[in-house]
């Protein structure tokens, strides 16, 4: 029996096998993963782990998956998905301690609801905390390094750490999470008090100015290019008038061009091939290389 079946035999109501990354994803796009697992609660989490040991299981971890292209071949090994799970929250005075299962949207929402302002910026961000502190999430006038004080995270091996937030080395949508193998479990935010009218109404503000300004209802992972300094991909890419270009089932969006959306069946192949094609053009109109800002994962 392989090191993956033993695994499967042990938490069998925690895993699917050979599961369609695309029902996994924002894109809709992705292969099978050899096996996926939403672990219901830390101790379970940790005990995976364990069984998976020393990497003879391969171990990759997401959060709600809109940030993530899966290429077609899949993902090998294990896709522990922690969304919806890990996502307890509590108040204290002007903090607020979150689990990284914890959807972005709700938690802003809970933070309204208590008086605390700060996490406005984040209310229209899909995805968890857990990929919001990787990515340095951000949006508006806002990111994640101006509100976190501190986050638990687990290695491999089980063991613990509490890191500062010098620690977490936090950049334009960078963090320590990136090529650390570390799983953020759960952050400390400090926020400020505030009227809860005016905090809600801000968030109703951003969300509508995202809903005029973003393709919302046709699948994406959101902005595929990180900014370039000085501008915005979204400019660049309308300037090279590549706003509609289409590869197969991928398009960039007629409404923001910094979106790639699936139209129709897109496969991952696509989406990487236009992602190229964006870049080539716009690098010979404009001179700058964009940089993707999305997670491109799996197997051919
Ligand atoms: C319509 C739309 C709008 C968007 N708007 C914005 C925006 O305004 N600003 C912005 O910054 N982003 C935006 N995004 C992108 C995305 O929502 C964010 O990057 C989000 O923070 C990703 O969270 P997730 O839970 O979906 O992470 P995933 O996509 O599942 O994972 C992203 C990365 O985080 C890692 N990760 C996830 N959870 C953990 C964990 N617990 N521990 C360690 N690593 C983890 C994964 O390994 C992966 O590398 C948008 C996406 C869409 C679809």
């Amino acid at each position: 029996m392989s090191s993956l079946a033993r695994l499967i035999a042990m938490f069998p109501h925690v895993m699917l096998r050979q599961e369609p990354m695309s029902r996994h994803t924002s894109f809709g796009i992705g292969g099978p993963a050899d096996a996926l697992c939403v672990p219901r609660d830390l101790a379970e989490l940790k005990a995976v782990l364990r069984a998976a040991g020393d990497g003879r299981v391969p171990i990759t971890i997401m959060g709600h998956g809109s940030n993530l292209l899966v290429r077609d071949g899949g993902i090998r090994g294990l896709v522990i998905k922690i969304s919806g799970t890990l996502d307890q929250v509590a108040v204290r005075g002007d903090n607020i301690i979150a689990g990284a299962g914890v959807h972005l949207s709700a938690l802003a929402r809970q933070a309204a609801e208590a008086g605390l302002m700060g996490l406005e910026f984040a209310a229209g961000i899909p995805g968890t905390l857990g990929g919001a502190l990787y990515m340095n999430a951000g949006a508006y006038d806002g990111e994640m390094k101006d509100v976190v004080n501190s986050m638990r995270v687990l290695a491999e091996d089980g063991t613990e750490r509490m890191l500062t937030l010098d620690e977490l080395a936090f950049g334009y949508r960078q963090s320590v999470l990136q090529g650390h193998r570390l799983i953020a479990l759960e952050a400390t935010l400090q926020l400020r008090p505030g009227p809860r009218e005016a905090i809600f109404a801000k968030i109703e503000e951003l969300n509508r100015r995202r809903r005029e300004k973003q393709p919302l209802a046709i699948p994406s992972a959101g902005s595929v290019f990180k900014r370039p300094p000085g501008n915005f991909a979204g400019t660049l890419i309308e300037q090279a008038k590549l706003k509609g270009c289409r590869i197969g089932g991928a398009e960039v969006s007629t409404l923001h061009a910094g979106f790639i959306v699936n139209v129709g069946a897109a496969t991952a192949r696509d989406v990487v091939a236009l992602i190229s094609h964006v870049q080539g053009v716009v690098q010979v109109k404009s001179g700058v290389l964009l940089e993707p800002e999305i997670r491109i994962i799996g197997e051919e």
